[in-house]
């Protein structure tokens, strides 16, 4: 779909051509997403969130069992694996007997793609996903419209948490898709599904000078929810706050993002000048793990959606100690990860703490990195911990690390009121108590920093050889 809107096709019709096919789209994707049973889906998931720790626990051990059952059976590459260390499902007593299971990483299922398909599905009836492989190890995954549907639920949860209406939600999104065409410079730079009663406003266009239209159309649309990547929030916000809007949004619940690592400067930044609450959520495409932000701020993990397992990776200066999550998925029954290495790192609260919002899901602290997000140090390490450098240095509008080669970094940064270069001293202090100092660092001033292919923008750019 992202190719029909850049193409010349779309293009040249005119804005209000435009809207209709944005919301023919939504339309259609709207049922392709939901399903038919999305009222009993949208049930059972609320049913979960009243459950206490013990039945969860339950609910996880039954959903793992039955997983581990279904791949024994049907999945060849777990058949032959389980055989080969003498493991039997059942023999699976505990959830804490997954440890006896080998951990399995996304080369491991690139190399074995065939294998890790179900046998009892029809291969006609599935499609596939792939990574979009920008850098490190692409993957494609089969799955069936079960996963689509569910995966759509859990997502509306998330949105139900931020106080999406069930009925007459309005949706603003400042995402990746290009709806509006790079070459226009003129509002308005949004289009309209008057179907599922989303504003699609375009993430690429967002500037010093259209960041006033921008709020202004928020204003007169009013939605509920703004559905946003963490970059083009954060930049919206800062154009917003240096011209000295506040934007008034008087329907507004919640800004809800997800997709990048969403920087605590950053969030708060977002946050102050929208006068809202922000709901972060992390998912992945490989859907082992789910995470959710709920009325109270915090991050719980949907344990309904998958079981996830924490390796202790890294402790920093501060004493801090980072987990990369490790998920078996209960959705994806056509190709089952289990015990599946995700590379993204965490950090947990200490001990099970109570949360306001009254659901027993257990609680991540932080999401640090992303496995897209790393560097290599010159010793060999891989850090994907870097997002925090710049929380002492003011001034950064902006900023981006690139690495080029194993021992050079160079550090994009845009720069607004306040930088100095005592904060530059500062930031590249941080960045070499981290690196080590082996790295040799240079820090460059950019006018802007421009989103990816995909609307995204990088916290991180390896121009490394790819990892085998
Ligand atoms: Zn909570």
């Amino acid at each position: 779909m992202r190719k029909f809107y850049s193409s010349e096709r779309y293009k040249r019709l005119p804005v209000a051509l435009q809207n209709a096919f944005v919301t023919l789209k939504g339309a259609a994707y709207s049922f392709i997403r939901k399903g038919f049973d999305s009222h009993a889906l949208n049930a059972m998931l609320l049913s979960a969130e009243s459950l206490d720790q013990e039945q969860i626990r339950a609910m996880q051990y039954r959903k793992v069992v039955s997983l581990l059952d279904h791949a024994f059976r049907n999945v060849p590459y777990y058949r032959s694996k389980f055989a080969e260390i003498g493991f039997n499902p059942g023999d699976f007593k505990s959830l804490d007997d997954l440890s006896l299971l080998p951990l399995i990483t996304k080369e491991i299922v690139r190399d074995n793609a065939g294998d890790f398909i179900a046998e009892n599905y029809r291969r006609k009836n599935l499609v596939s996903g792939a990574t979009s492989g920008t850098t490190g190890v692409s993957l494609t995954l089969k799955m069936d419209s079960r996963l689509i549907h569910l995966e759509h639920a859990f997502a509306r949860r998330q949105f139900r948490w931020a106080g999406l209406p069930e009925h007459g939600s309005r949706c603003a999104l400042l995402r990746g898709d290009m709806i509006v065409p790079a070459e226009q410079n003129t509002p308005p730079f949004w289009r309209y599904d008057a179907w599922g009663r989303e504003m699609w406003f375009s993430a690429y266009h967002v500037s010093e000078l259209s960041a006033p239209y921008y709020i202004s159309e928020l204003e007169r649309f009013d939605p509920h929810i703004i559905f946003a990547y963490p970059s083009a929030a954060y930049s919206l916000s800062q154009f917003a706050a240096e011209a000295g809007r506040k934007p008034e949004i008087r329907s507004l619940r919640g800004i809800v993002t997800s997709s990048e690592t969403f920087l605590d400067f950053e969030r708060r930044k977002v946050a102050e000048v929208f006068g809202s609450k922000i709901f972060d959520w992390y998912g992945s495409f490989e859907r082992v793990i789910f995470i959710g932000t709920c009325e109270d701020g915090r991050y719980h993990l949907f344990p309904d959606y998958g079981f996830t397992e924490f390796l202790p990776s890294d402790v920093d200066e501060d004493g801090v100690e980072y987990h990369e999550m490790v998920g078996t998925g209960f959705l994806n029954r056509v190709m089952p990860l289990i015990r599946y290495r995700t590379g993204d790192t965490v950090t947990l609260p200490n001990g099970n703490t109570a949360c306001g919002c009254g659901r027993h899901f257990r609680q991540v602290s932080s999401i640090i990195g992303r496995s897209d997000d790393a560097i290599v140090t010159p010793d060999g390490r891989r850090l994907s911990t870097l997002a925090h450098v710049f929380k002492s240095t003011p001034g950064i509008r902006r900023a981006q690390i690139v690495q080029d080669t194993i021992d050079t970094l160079t550090v994009r940064i845009v720069r607004g009121p306040g930088y100095n270069e005592a904060g530059e001293a500062n930031l590249i202090a941080h960045i070499l108590e981290r690196t080590g100092s082996g790295m040799r660092i240079e820090v460059i001033q950019e006018p802007v920093i421009a989103p990816g292919k995909n609307g995204k923008i990088k916290m991180v750019v390896s121009n490394l050889p790819k990892r085998e």
